[in-house]
């Protein structure tokens, strides 16, 4: 079995890029724990100064795994994010929470502070939990043919655990991506200020590495200086206590469902979702 999560140095670019491009880069708890070593051994480098974040193959990411035959939601890992307990042991709503704060909040919280910049190479489907993997980049290079989309309300769930929407589409966009689970492109995406810029597939990991290699010059201590500074002042418009109380109504979503259905996924899996997206 090839590795889940590659990583190669190019120069002073750390390269991370997802590799289950037959499940196009289903997010599972394997992924995420290898995506996590990838940003610390890039951020333990002191030769790393700017980290690219990629998926292998034709999409960057479909969200998480739902369906795949690696599906590990039941495994225990060792915790990183550690805001709640081991979910393995504990039913419901308990057993829920605990895994997504610790797998989906935790972690995209825990990189969206790490003190290196990081640029989203954004090809195909960044679909949901995509979306927060691209989102907790600092900045989105997008290639002609990506397109974007939150489609879970289909599920009754109103968007992704990490809940950036108003903040990355503004908030009347928001509404119409979550209210209709409609696809967007990459065009529509630069105009709204969610992705820096558009290029040519053929052309993606170059442009990417380059404007990564042209970030690379700043001094590194700038660089994370004017990354927190960013991200305090994205807190202080409110993402941070925004995302912590739609995360409870993620999870009244989940409970409800698990409740009236038996199902937190309202019985929807993979492929019900790619057919509802037609
Ligand atoms: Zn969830």
């Amino acid at each position: 079995m090839s590795e889940v999560v590659r990583y190669e140095r190019r120069g002073p670019v750390a390269l991370v890029t997802m590799n289950r491009p037959r499940y196009r880069n289903a997010q599972n708890s394997a992924m995420t724990y290898a995506l996590d070593d990838a940003f610390t051994r890039a951020v333990d480098d002191d030769e790393v100064a700017v980290i690219v974040l990629a998926g292998a193959g034709d999409h960057f990411s479909a969200g998480h795994d739902i369906g795949t035959p690696g599906r590990d939601a039941d495994t225990s890992f060792p915790r990183r994010a550690v805001t709640w307990w081991d979910h393995t042991s504990r039913t419901g709503a308990d057993r829920r929470y605990a895994r997504e704060s610790e797998v989906y909040l935790g972690m995209c919280r825990r990189w969206r502070d790490i003190p290196k910049p990081a640029v989203a190479m954004v090809q195909g489907a960044c679909v949901a939990g995509g979306l927060m993997l691209a989102w907790v980049c600092d900045l989105i290079v997008a290639a002609e043919d990506a397109f974007f989309a939150d489609p879970v309300l289909r599920m009754g769930i109103p968007g992704v655990e990490y809940f950036a929407h108003p903040w990355m589409l503004g908030p009347r966009f928001a509404r119409e991506v979550l209210f209709t689970g409609d696809r967007f492109g990459a065009r529509r995406a630069y105009e709204i200020g969610m992705v820096n810029r558009i290029v040519p597939r053929a052309a993606l990991e170059t442009e990417t590495l380059a404007l990564a290699a042209r970030i690379a010059e700043m001094p590194p201590f700038g660089l994370a200086l004017a990354k927190r500074a960013v991200n305090q002042c994205e807190d202080q418009m409110g993402l941070r206590a925004g995302m912590d109380g739609v995360f409870g109504l993620h999870h009244v979503a989940h409970s409800h469902n698990a409740e009236v259905s038996a199902d937190p996924l309202a019985g929807l899996d993979a492929k019900a979702m790619k057919r509802a997206a037609g």
